[in-house]
């Protein structure tokens, strides 16, 4: 049960945007779409809505073949980004106006529509009209919009994009709630990793045309299986290496033991990611110097709660280390390696 593709395709003029994708959505699930700018994002959420016609495979909603169903036929709705609401209708009018609510007797229909309010937390401003409302509070109105359909999954291309940073950040815990509550099907598009990071039960990577990895948000983050996802997704090195025998790879003429992921044959090249708080930063020559690389500081920059690091190994490295750490531009400092924090990437 649930929304299935099956090897869906999409041709642009001969040009194949999205390569036959397979994926299967279950009902209730919070889905996100990630991914660069024109990765085929808009592209799957548009096919799944049926806005635009696969060029090859089917789309199967609840085992029904739904690739031929208009838009207006499928049980989806969409949120835009930019709101369309009515300016001369008030907050309660814009939610209510849908045809599928106004199929409904008075009564029914007026219960829905409050209870679609509270669940968005308007019910004390379903007097206003649109130009009195605050660009989060407008959002709300469009997603009510929605949810009093009653669709059986809802569509949301980048609904966040036009907040500021943390009227979105609000708006991602909020709109993950109101999925739980509502436990309609939600597919998320956003370019934003920490986005989906937030709001997703499984992340959809997606670059150029094709699918590169799908997994919950610890998949993605802590298990990237591509150097793509890795660059991607949450603050990582991807550094390049040469395998040696052993779990172990040659960088910079020395050793690192890698501790999880994949390992190429003994004298092949690879690459491994490791995470920006995963490396540790001593100015002191470690007595120790297992899986250390001498560098230099080329910049830093204090966040607040860390400070960053542009470390110069013979690759460059990001680090970051607790703001009290400090190491000035020029300086020589000698990077740590956790080998259980090192993952091994081969393609
Ligand atoms: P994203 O949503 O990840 O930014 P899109 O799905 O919008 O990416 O676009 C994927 C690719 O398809 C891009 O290269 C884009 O230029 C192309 N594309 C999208 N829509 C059309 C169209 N109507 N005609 C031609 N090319 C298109």
């Amino acid at each position: 049960m649930g929304l299935e593709l099956r090897d869906v395709s999409k041709r642009y003029a001969g040009i194949e945007v999205l390569h036959p994708t397979s994926l299967d959505v279950a009902n209730g699930e919070f889905l996100t779409l990630l991914g660069p700018s024109g990765s085929g994002k808009t592209t799957v959420l548009r096919l799944i809505g049926g806005f635009s016609q696969v060029s090859g495979g089917s789309i199967l909603f609840d085992g029904a073949d739904i690739t031929a169903l208009a838009a207006n036929r499928r049980p989806f709705n969409t949120v835009f980004q930019d709101y369309a609401l009515f300016p001369h209708m008030t907050v309660i009018e814009n939610v209510g106006y849908g045809p599928l609510v106004q199929r409904r007797t008075d009564a029914a229909a007026r219960r829905l529509i409050d209870e679609t309010i509270e669940i968005v937390g308007l019910a004390e401003l379903r007097g206003r009209y649109p130009e009195q409302l605050s660009g989060g509070q407008k959002q709300r109105v469009a997603l009510a919009r929605t949810i009093v359909c009653e669709p059986k999954v809802i569509l949301l291309d980048e609904p966040l994009a036009a907040l500021d940073a943390s009227l979105r950040r609000q708006m991602q815990v909020f709109l993950k709630q109101i999925q739980r509550r509502i436990r309609t099907t939600f597919i998320f598009v956003t370019h934003d990793q920490d986005e989906a990071i937030t709001m997703a039960d499984r992340i959809v990577v997606m670059n150029a045309g094709r699918i590169e990895q799908i997994g919950t948000p610890e998949d993605v983050y802590d298990r990237p299986n591509s150097k793509f996802v890795a660059r991607f997704i949450g603050a990582s090195n991807v550094l390049d290496a040469r395998s040696v025998a052993d779990r172990q790879v040659e960088v910079a003429g020395r050793r690192i033991a890698i501790g999880q992921g994949e390992v190429a044959a003994p004298g092949e090249a690879m690459s491994f990611c490791v995470k920006t708080h995963d490396l540790e930063l001593t100015t002191q020559a470690p007595a120790d110097a297992a899986n250390t690389l001498p560098g230099v500081v080329r910049g830093q920059a204090y966040l607040g709660s860390h400070r960053d690091y542009l470390v110069d190994v013979g690759q460059e490295l990001l680090v970051a280390m607790p703001p009290e750490f400090n190491a000035p531009v020029g300086s020589t400092v000698h990077v740590r390696f956790a080998a259980d924090r090192c993952r091994g990437l081969i393609h």
